[in-house]
């Protein structure tokens, strides 16, 4: 286990994360994306770590964009879309930094809304990526939630 502090390059607060070993001898990229969410309101932000633990970027999403997002998003809803993760360890090799970051967050609990809120960025972006994903077998499939 190591610890990395950093400071959020949104919300300039400084942070301490924990770093499990296996996280990053096991993974396939190098350096390893690290997403980590923090703050009120959430944002995300991912970590690039080399295989010494040594930080080597840190990439935030558009807290002002999330905002503006979060108040369009006040009206009801009827249906929400929540991407639902694969069972097995997915490779990341050729995915993008912003696909690996909706790849980290999704949970089979938070939807494409909530995605789109804690990444800073427009609903229909993450649900084309969304959409994206499943088809490269990144993530096994979007369910249709009714409320
Ligand atoms: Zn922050």
């Amino acid at each position: 286990m190591a610890q990395l502090k950093f400071e959020c390059p949104i919300c300039h607060e400084f942070l301490v994360v924990n770093i499990r070993d296996a996280q990053v001898r096991y993974s396939l990229r190098n350096p390893v994306p690290i997403v980590v969410t923090h703050g009120d309101p959430e944002h995300a932000i991912t970590l690039f770590v080399d295989k010494e633990y040594r930080l080597r970027a840190i990439s935030g999403s558009n807290i002002v964009e999330r905002a503006e997002e979060a108040k369009a998003a006040r009206k009801p809803l009827t249906r929400r879309f929540v991407p639902v993760p694969m069972k097995g360890q997915v490779d990341l090799d050729d995915l993008n930094s912003f696909q690996i970051q909706v790849l980290a967050l999704v949970d089979g609990k938070r939807s494409v809304d909530e995605l789109a809120q804690v990444l800073g960025v427009a609903t229909m972006r993450v649900k084309i990526l969304c959409e994206q994903l499943v088809r490269l077998g990144k993530i096994e499939s979007v369910q249709v939630v009714i409320e």
